[in-house]
């Protein structure tokens, strides 16, 4: 039997991992909760980090993520909120970091920018396939 990891297999875990004499209760309880667990977010207005990118970018507005915090230049928390498609399009590279972890994640980002550039780059257009998903922020609290 093929179970691809859809939501409701996420409930379900918990509930066939018990009759698995695999593991410990508690441990797979644990694992649920970590399945499930929420990511909080910050948002930091007037970045430096992200000045510096927009330079690069020959950009004015500029948002950008290093962990599970977006960095942002010129734009308000407020104003970037109000772009669900903008949200979302950060979020996932949080996904990413999540997924990945934090050097990982760096590294191969940038391996893949000094390969195939920027926009072909297959975290960005993750991302921007991202941007029509309104789910993707579900799990997501800002902080
Ligand atoms: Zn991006």
């Amino acid at each position: 039997m093929l179970l691809l990891p859809g939501k409701s297999i996420l409930y379900l875990w918990p509930v066939c991992a018990r009759f698995l004499p695999l593991r410990p209760a508690y441990k797979i309880d644990s694992y649920f909760y970590y399945v499930m667990e929420k990511i909080v977010c910050h948002i930091k207005e007037r970045s430096f980090i992200a000045r510096l990118a927009a330079r690069r970018m020959n950009s004015e507005q500029l948002a950008m993520v290093i962990g599970k915090t977006i960095h942002l230049h010129g734009v308000t928390r407020k104003e970037f909120l109000r772009h669900p498609w903008w949200v979302r399009h950060e979020v996932c590279h949080i996904m990413q970091y999540q997924e990945l972890g934090l050097l990982p994640f760096l590294w191969r980002y940038l391996w893949e920018c000094k390969k195939v550039g920027y926009y072909a780059n297959r975290f960005e257009v993750a991302a921007r396939a991202a941007e029509k998903n309104a789910t993707i922020t579900n799990r997501v609290i800002f902080s």
